[in-house]
């Protein structure tokens, strides 16, 4: 299924059952796994279009239709880089404060986006970027929180 350099389709959500990060693959038998914390079962809404078009529309763990997208970018990595080149800013005359921005760009670039479900906070990874999808908007946010809640 994989055509040349991609990332691996997966869903990050927070386990219902136990509160611990689970990351599902979304080309796993029926889209389905155990929480390796609690043994919960979880699915996800895959639909055989999603896997061939790679793109998301909808949430694949809640169905709702409102995404936002995002950089794919890990803050703590990122942190890390920093602190350990200030730490050495001194010796290098700051040089490695310029390393470290560079690095935080790559790194940047590299990741890629995240699709992140308004609803359930569910992050999809290695899917195609939808165009019906914007970045974060609080207002989006804020409405969606007070939809009624279904479940
Ligand atoms: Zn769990
Ligand atoms: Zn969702």
């Amino acid at each position: 299924m994989r055509r040349g350099f991609t990332r691996p389709m997966t869903v990050a959500f927070v386990c219902d059952g136990c509160d611990r990060a689970v990351h599902l693959p979304a080309d796993a038998p029926r889209g389905e796994s155990a929480c390796p914390g609690c043994g919960r079962g979880h699915r996800l809404l895959l639909v055989p279009s999603v896997l061939e078009s790679r793109r998301v529309e909808g949430c694949l763990l809640c169905g709702l239709d409102r995404l936002y997208v995002q950089k794919d970018f890990n803050r703590k990595i990122g942190l890390a880089v920093f602190a350990v080149a200030a730490l050495l800013s001194v010796p290098t005359w700051g040089l490695s404060l310029l390393a470290a921005t560079l690095i935080d760009l790559a790194l940047y670039h590299v990741l890629g986006d995240v699709t992140v479900c308004y609803g359930c906070g569910a992050q999809h990874r290695g899917f195609v970027r939808s165009p019906a999808h914007a970045a974060y908007d609080l207002h989006v946010a804020e409405s969606i929180a007070r939809r009624p809640k279904t479940a």
